[in-house]
């Protein structure tokens, strides 16, 4: 397991064969893209055999990633059941615009991982919870309300180990045919790049409490 750990793409199931020089080896890289994005892509086959994949908020804790959502969802449901499940994250950086539609692509950080999830309990279900809270919105978890009992037992909380994973970069401009150079087209990369707006409050929010925290004004700093 060591050596899983150690080592993005490096099953045969997770190693990339298309476009192999898009591979990126380093788990470090693997943690920053995870702890970069916000939304993730969890699929699971029901018993028919039919895929569904559902977008899901997350948090990275160590070498696995958290998820939460209602017990009585049918993709959670069958995540704790332990079926196999396939989690994709993905950071679009750019547009690459090359001179033929052939060679046009896009920019990006994308990961995958494979395994099976667990439910967590008690104290770790807890945390769970306030880490992918912190991962959403650094600092808030303190302010507001904690779970309540019966919120607790409504939402189920599943661990999934970054064991088998794989990581794909996708960077640089157009590399078009040498054929293709002399085409009256702009040709280039069009960067993307994401940031947080104004704050919008809330129509039932207090006066006292108009102000905004500095965990907000601190996180609108963030571009990704
Ligand atoms: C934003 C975005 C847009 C894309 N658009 C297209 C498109 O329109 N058409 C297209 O053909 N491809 C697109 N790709 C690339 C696509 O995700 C696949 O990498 C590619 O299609 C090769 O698929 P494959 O099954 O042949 O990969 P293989 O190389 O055979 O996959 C083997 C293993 O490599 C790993 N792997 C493969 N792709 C990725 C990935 N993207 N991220 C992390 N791990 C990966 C997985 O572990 C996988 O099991 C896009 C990728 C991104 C991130």
């Amino acid at each position: 397991m060591d050596a899983l750990l150690a080592n993005p793409g490096c099953t045969e199931r997770t190693r990339v064969r298309r476009l192999p020089e898009h591979a990126v080896r380093d788990r470090s890289a693997l943690h920053q893209l995870l702890d970069a994005a916000l939304v993730g892509h969890l699929a699971a086959a029901d018993e028919t055999g039919q895929p569904y994949v559902l977008p899901v908020a997350y948090a990275r804790s160590g070498e696995s990633v958290l998820f939460h959502g209602s017990s009585a969802s049918r993709l959670f449901r069958l995540c704790a059941a332990g079926v196999p499940v396939c989690f994709t994250v993905t950071e679009l950086d750019g547009l690459v615009l090359a001179r033929s539609a052939f060679e046009s692509s896009m920019n990006y950080r994308s990961a995958m991982v494979l395994g099976h999830c667990t439910v967590l309990h008690g104290r770790t279900k807890e945390l769970g919870l306030r880490q992918i809270g912190e991962h959403l919105m650094p600092g808030r978890w303190e302010e507001i309300r904690a779970p309540s009992a019966q919120e607790l037992k409504a939402t189920a909380v599943l661990e999934l180990p970054l064991d088998e994973c794989s990581l794909k970069v996708s960077d640089g401009g157009p590399t078009d045919d040498s054929a293709d150079l002399a085409l009256p087209v702009w040709a280039g990369r069009l960067p993307l790049v994401r940031q947080w707006g104004e704050p919008v409050p809330a129509d039932d929010l207090a006066p006292e409490h108009a102000r905004i925290p500095e965990y907000i004004d601190r996180w609108r700093q963030r571009i990704s």
